[in-house]
């Protein structure tokens, strides 16, 4: 009989046909499965809490349930790349409602039907059959994807130095779905070539396959049936008790590691509070990292999508965020279950005692004697002792990886599972510094620097000022009622290339009429090297000398050259009572740009591309700006280099790098001097003077000082202004309106 779409009437199928008297065996399995389940989770909260110090990540609910909605169930992260976005997502949504197919079939079954209420009928029925057999087939398609990405092209992400990281594990959970998925058509094709409904088309991808068994009489069709969905039921029990023993487990991690991510600022380094009275500073043991930094480590999928950009990885250093978050994970794994047994102990041992924990639920009361006779029967399996320790810092983590990161944060803008890297490698720096006052190479000079003269290289802070002498700039000693303080940094004040830029700015402010002052020698370093390389202890002093300053000429508004400067003093400096709105010169000429307040004529021939300094773009979001100046500025053409934006490369500086001398693998500077030379450009236009010394003398060693350049972008205003010709505007115009 032929079936019309148009004319629905009660089209619908005899849910667990063929295996109704399988029912009180599968409620039993299905027990079973997800008391493996719940005791697997249990066993792995235990250990999440047996190590690591307390924080709690609740607050702003609102904001994080944002997170886990957007992270998780829109992937937003995770779509970033076209391929293995498409392939998770075909595999997640895909089983997302697959799920929920199977919770309307036992709603069906067990509910709707024996009450009369069926409902998996009609039109309903026929849409539902359809959308569980699309997909179905999504998930067979991003599987089949996933294979083929992990063992056919192997992406050096899905490894370490060349190598494929695969586990047992992950080729055991890629068939488990497969497998389900297969089953699950082959179920349908053989009920449909039995039970013939002549509405079968709607489930199209099993009635395809059903034209297979087109020979096979329906006696053994139904034995095939019985054997294929008990497969079928066993593997999607089996995939459901397997979840918190595997990487599977990231399907409750991940999304619970969303909701947790830390809501501070990009970049954000907690300071330590407690110098007076902490006997050790930083992480030197596992135990010194908080539990959501444990928890965080164990949310890793091995994705590889940190590695994939990371400067330090890609020159060849010892590095990769990917390893390091595993490193510290396998190691937690190592200690963990001893230090979770031990902490039970002591708990059994207080409830027995009549302590506070004697008040505990039945539930917790019985999963804990789970454990205890799980704990036993390992026994002779695992160690008889807890593992040997090892150092977190040295053993575990190798110091050349600690000193590698440039603190770019490529890792975390674009890690799918809201991972923290750099706080991690910070707090282990601290504890290098701080506590076994064992320093990077070349970082003690730094240091010294910084503390005799305010200054890494250790010039004479008297000549802070120097470069403004004949530029007419007054410091707030002169006039305190100016609307901006620029703030110079050490660079600006120190570096012949630095002090051109600062020049250059000034002009730059001086022509539009903007009101700003320096503090001079007044001004400090901003201490970001320090605080980067470890010496949070200097940096809170240099950072509090410069807020002591400010707040004495009662600054408001800065403006800084630098983004490792304006990075700290925007967010850094609010911890010790310095809350300032701080501007980047890029936002101010943009702004000066937009308001007809600087006028570029002056054509500025060359072929340029911009360059995103990590402090700026990652870490502040500022993209657009230094890319509408340069499209503003006339005869200038600009190209992108393929990492651009928030795939930006670091110019290998950031992290206190920049003091540091690197001997491993290929120079990062050479390696993005390169990206430029590929754009085929003759300028690079940076708003950083890190950037624009590391790639000057990327430029110098790739010898092709002929015929390129890096210009600040505040030169290349200059230059447009053509101000040479003209003589400065004299009076003072209101303040630029920053977009
Ligand atoms: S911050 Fe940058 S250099 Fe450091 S681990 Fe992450 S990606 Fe690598
Ligand atoms: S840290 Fe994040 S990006 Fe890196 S491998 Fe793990 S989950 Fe992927």
């Amino acid at each position: 009989m032929e079936h019309s779409p148009f004319t629905v009437g009660n089209e619908g199928r005899q849910v667990f046909w063929n295996a109704e008297y399988f029912e009180p065996i599968l409620f039993l399995l299905t027990a079973v499965a997800l008391a493996i389940f719940a005791y697997g989770l249990y066993r792995r909260w235990r250990m999440w809490v047996a190590l690591g110090k307390p924080e709690t990540r609740l607050d702003n609910l609102g904001e994080r349930l944002r997170l886990l909605l957007m992270n998780s169930f829109v992937q937003w992260k995770t779509f970033r790349d076209p391929y293995p976005g498409i392939m998770h997502g075909l595999i997640f949504f895909g089983f997302f409602v697959l799920i929920f197919g199977a919770a309307f079939d036992a709603t069906e079954f067990h509910i709707a039907e024996p009450l009369g209420w069926a409902f998996l009928r009609g039109a309903f029925y026929l849409v539902f059959s359809f959308l569980m057999d699309l997909f179905g087939l999504a998930v067979l398609i991003g599987v089949l994807l996933a294979i083929y990405r992990r063992y056919v092209q192997r992406p050096d992400r899905l490894g370490y130095q060349g190598k494929p990281d695969n586990t047992p594990d992950d080729a055991l959970a890629l068939l488990l779905i497969l497998g389900i998925i297969v089953t699950g058509f082959v179920i349908e094709a053989l009920r449909i070539h039995v039970t013939k409904p002549p509405w079968e088309y709607w489930s199209f991808a099993g009635w395809f396959l059903a034209k297979a068994f087109a020979g096979l009489d329906p006696g053994t069709a139904k034995i095939l049936h019985k054997i294929t969905w008990w497969v079928h039921a066993l593997m999607s029990l089996g995939f459901i008790a397997y979840i918190p023993y595997s990487r599977l487990i990231h399907m409750i991690i991940t999304p619970a590691n969303h909701f947790m991510a830390s809501l501070q600022p990009a970049g954000y380094s907690e300071p330590i509070r407690d110098f007076e009275t902490a006997e050790s500073f930083g992480v030197g043991k596992l135990e010194e990292f908080s539990r959501k930094q444990i928890f965080d480590a164990d949310a890793c999928t091995r994705c590889g999508r940190c590695q994939d950009g990371c400067p330090a990885y890609l020159s060849g250093k010892p590095l990769s965020p990917k390893k390091l978050i595993q490193d510290i994970k396998t190691y937690w794994l190592e200690k963990a279950p001893a230090a979770a047994a031990a902490k039970r102990a002591a708990e059994l041992a207080d409830a027995g005692a009549g302590g506070k924990t004697a008040k505990r639920g039945l539930l917790r009361k019985a999963l804990d004697r789970v454990d205890v006779m799980v704990d036993a029967r390992l026994k002779g399996k695992m160690p008889e002792e807890a593992p040997a320790e090892k150092a977190l810092v040295g053993e575990v983590i190798d110091l050349h990886e600690l000193w590698a990161c440039t603190n770019c944060l490529y890792c975390m803008e674009h890690c799918s599972a809201s991972i923290e890297h750099v706080p991690k490698i910070l707090g282990m720096r601290q504890y290098k510094v701080l506590t076994e006052a064992d320093f990077a190479p070349e970082l003690q000079l730094t240091c010294r620097n910084m503390e005799n003269n305010s200054n890494p290289w250790g010039i004479g802070a008297h000549l802070r000022a120097d470069w403004a002498k004949d530029l007419g700039v007054k410091t707030l000693a002169e006039d305190p009622n100016v609307e901006y303080l620029f703030y110079v940094g050490c660079s600006g004040s120190f570096d012949d290339r630095g002090k051109k830029v600062s020049a250059a700015f000034v002009k730059i402010l001086k022509a539009a009429g903007v009101s700003f002052g320096i503090l001079g020698t007044q001004e400090g370093c901003c201490g970001d090297s320090a605080m980067r390389g470890g010496n949070e202890y200097l940096y809170q002093a240099l950072a509090q000398a410069n807020i002591e300053v400010m707040k004495g000429y009662n600054v408001r508004k800065i403006i800084a050259t630098c983004p490792h400067g304006y990075n700290a003093l925007k967010k850094d400096y609010p911890h010790f009572g310095g809350a300032f709105e701080v501007y980047h010169h890029t936002e101010i000429i943009a702004a000066l740009i937009a308001q007809g307040k600087i006028s570029l004529k002056k054509p500025v021939e060359g072929s340029f591309t911009y360059h995103d300094s990590c402090f700026l773009g990652r870490y502040n979001g500022i993209y657009d700006q230094p890319r509408r100046i340069l499209e503003a500025v006339p005869g200038l053409k600009l190209t992108e280099m393929e990492r651009n934006l928030a795939k930006s490369f670091c110019c290998g500086a950031g992290g206190a790098r920049m003091w540091m001398e690197e001997d491993i693998g290929e120079r990062i500077n050479n390696m993005r001097t390169d990206q430029a030379i590929a754009a085929g450009v003759d300028r690079i236009a940076v708003g950083c003077p890190f950037c624009l010394t590391m790639l000057s003398d990327g430029i110098k060693d790739r010898k092709k000082e002929e015929g390129m350049a890096v210009l600040d972008i505040a030169e290349i205003v200059y230059k447009a202004m053509d101000l040479e010709e003209e003589k400065p505007a004299g009076e003072v115009c209101a303040a630029p309106q920053v977009q």
